[in-house]
């Protein structure tokens, strides 16, 4: 079912996946007026907490799914990594939106890679790597220093390998678990940065302002937003993820990560249709945030406002945080203009994220700063 419906409040919206996106997704979404059933295989998960309705399954069980689906009037997702098969048993039953061909795209790196190189996109460049002999043959086409990355459910740099001068291809093939790999050239970059795109029913599109991003081992640490970057970086980095979404003839939400390199040009690393850890300062420094944005654009409502409030930072607070015990929250919120976000998420691990800062202030820099002086804080 692809119609082009809307789905004014009082509509149930199923999530697919039960994590911090999802969450915000739902308190979003409640707030205005819609109801929101989740279906998720972790029973009480970060956005079930929050949800009217919450489907505790596996996603390869086809009754569940689609009884699931049966009961709501469209679905969307929080990550992109659902097997192809339960989207299409869901899009037996009801409206899913973003639409299943655009996941299977962004759940493979070497799809994904493939789509924008042929869409004219900049990437940088790659192999697919399958075999010891292929990693050779690549890593001869491409160069050294590579990076090599399983071309299934990578996230937070997880199977991502740098393959230097001395390394040996047949010691690292024999070691790889993955099935399929890409090779990528280096990028030497100068910056990471993302930007968040809207596009809705009739091709409408709200660019979000540009995000710089820090990565820590991975994986993202800070966000400030806009981005320290000349007006005609941060257009041409708006002008492609707007190109990626209309090509993608996209109804929902997606972010385009990027690198931009000393020269001033931009290539892209990975998409996700879905919001992302870099848009959350959305929810106090825009006029709309990115939660609130992709509700309204796979229902099928106008657009918001994607005008900055102020200059805005957000940090990651990972499990490791509480690898002294409970962080002190009291002295982290002692912090002025520091908003805090949990996740309720029930085992604080090392690496998983559990929670964000974030901070407006007159400046990005300001904004981070009190972020992380929040963030040094807890202990
Ligand atoms: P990914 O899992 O592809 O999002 O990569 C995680 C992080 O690894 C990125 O945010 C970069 O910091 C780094 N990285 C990934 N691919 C490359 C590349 N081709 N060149 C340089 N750095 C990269």
């Amino acid at each position: 079912m692809t119609e082009a419906k809307r789905f004014p409040p009082g509509a149930t919206i199923g999530m697919m996946g039960g994590g911090q996106l999802g969450r915000m997704f739902a308190m979003a979404a409640r707030r205005m007026g819609y109801r929101i059933h989740t279906f998720s295989p972790e029973p009480d998960g970060p956005a079930a907490q929050v949800s009217d309705r919450a489907t505790v399954a596996d996603y390869n069980d086809e009754t569940a799914v689609r009884r699931f689906a049966g009961k709501i009037d469209l679905i969307t997702f929080e990550f992109e990594n659902i097997p192809t098969e339960t989207i299409e048993w869901a899009a037996r039953e009801c409206v899913v939106r973003p639409r299943g061909e655009i996941l299977h795209i962004a759940q493979n790196r070497l799809r994904e890679k493939e789509f924008l190189a042929s869409s004219g996109s900049p990437v940088a460049p790659f192999r697919r790597v399958g075999s010891e002999s292929s990693l050779t043959s690549a890593l001869k086409a491409i160069g050294r220093p590579a990076i090599l990355k399983g071309a299934a459910f990578g996230y937070d740099g997880k199977g991502q390998q740098r393959i230097d001068s001395s390394d040996d291809a047949a010691v690292i093939w024999a070691a790889r678990e993955d099935e399929e790999c890409v090779l990528e050239g280096v990028v030497e970059f100068e910056k990471e940065l993302s930007v968040i795109v809207a596009r809705g029913l009739y091709g409408e599109t709200a660019i979000f302002p540009v995000c710089e991003n820090i990565h820590r081992e991975h994986i993202l640490d800070v966000t400030l937003a806009p981005a320290r970057v000349a007006p005609a970086v941060a257009a041409a980095a708006s002008e492609l993820a707007s190109a990626v979404a209309e090509k993608l003839a996209l109804i929902g939400l997606l972010a385009v990560e990027m690198f931009l390199r000393s020269d001033g040009q931009l290539i892209i690393n990975e998409l996700a249709p879905r919001p992302h850890n870099s848009g959350h300062w959305t929810i106090e420094g825009c006029a709309t945030s990115q939660f609130e944005q992709h509700v309204r654009a796979v229902c099928g409502m106008p657009l918001g406002a994607t005008d900055l409030l102020r200059p805005s930072a957000m940090v990651n607070l990972l499990g490791d945080i509480w690898k002294g015990g409970e962080p002190n929250w009291s002295a982290a919120l002692a912090e002025q203009n520091v908003r805090l976000h949990i996740y309720g998420k029930h085992e604080p691990r090392a690496r998983r994220k559990m929670g964000h800062l974030s901070a407006l202030a007159n400046t990005v820099e300001a904004a981070a700063a009190a972020a992380l002086r929040a963030r040094a804080r807890l202990g």
